[in-house]
């Protein structure tokens, strides 16, 4: 058993913004709702397929292909590395990422797990596997921030962390181990944060907030990567002095 209040010490040693940790279990929910998803969203890229085959323009090759595979290891991290007990997770403002937000959040979870083997012994990971991750792997980042009791997801569908902000970063280091206590803070309802604002959904210039199933392909970022439109007017992106974080 690791004591979560030793994890958050050595976590913010590291130089972690936040840490947290859930007990690793598979996640129906999520399973049910990308199943869902992916049907709905593929649905309709042949529709606008064979709208475009009509037409004799070029059929754009489905992108979401990615998602339907590891679908058993997407859903739970016992299956991506075996013997995982526990999902830490690591917050980083983009503030503190650096130039290269992976290299950095990575060398601080190696340097965490480096700290908890000193602690806790060489069996707190599998070595057989890798067990960091950072943007990298089948692991639903956002919802294992929240089951860990790190924030919120909220209606732009980004982790929100309730006084950092948006703009972090996540990585993951698998555990095999318990944490005692699990799941710290988990929330309850995590829409509620949201509750009585809509400026991401005003904000957003495709109108694709607040309308479901979410339509990921007809979000900007889905393509370019480059629009924080819905994230810059977040209430939770505002700092003391009332200026945006970015
Ligand atoms: S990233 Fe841009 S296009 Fe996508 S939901 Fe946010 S504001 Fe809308
Ligand atoms: S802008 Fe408002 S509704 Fe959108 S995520 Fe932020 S708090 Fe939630």
């Amino acid at each position: 058993m690791i004591v979560f209040e030793d994890i958050q010490t050595l976590g913010r040693k590291v130089g972690l913004d936040d840490v947290g940790c859930a007990e690793a279990d598979y996640v129906e929910d999520d399973a049910r709702f990308m199943e869902e998803w992916i049907q709905a969203t593929g649905d309709r890229q042949q529709e606008t397929g064979n709208r475009r085959q009509a037409t004799g323009d070029k059929i754009e090759e489905g992108k979401l292909h990615y998602l339907a595979k590891n679908g058993d290891k997407r859903y739970d991290p016992r299956v991506l590395v075996p013997g995982t007990q526990t999902v830490l997770v690591g917050v980083l403002t983009f503030e503190h990422s650096g130039h290269d937000y992976h290299r950095t959040l990575k060398s601080k979870l190696y340097e965490l797990e480096a700290a908890l083997k000193n602690e806790y012994g060489e069996n707190i990971v599998n070595p057989d596997y890798q067990h960091i991750f950072c943007d990298s792997a089948p692991v639903l980042e956002r919802r294992w921030a929240q089951k860990a009791g790190l924030g919120f997801i909220g209606k732009n569908h980004a982790f929100i962390h309730p006084t950092l902000g948006s703009l972090v970063h996540l990585g993951e280091l698998f555990l095999s181990e318990k944490c005692i206590p699990n799941e710290i803070g988990v929330s309850e309802s995590p829409e509620r944060p949201c509750e009585g604002c809509t400026k991401c959904i005003e904000a957003c210039p495709n109108h694709v907030l607040g309308v479901e199933p979410w339509d990921v392909t007809r979000c900007i970022a889905y393509e370019t990567n480059h629009c924080l439109i819905c994230q810059n007017c977040c209430p939770f992106n505002k700092v003391e002095s009332g200026e945006f974080r970015v």
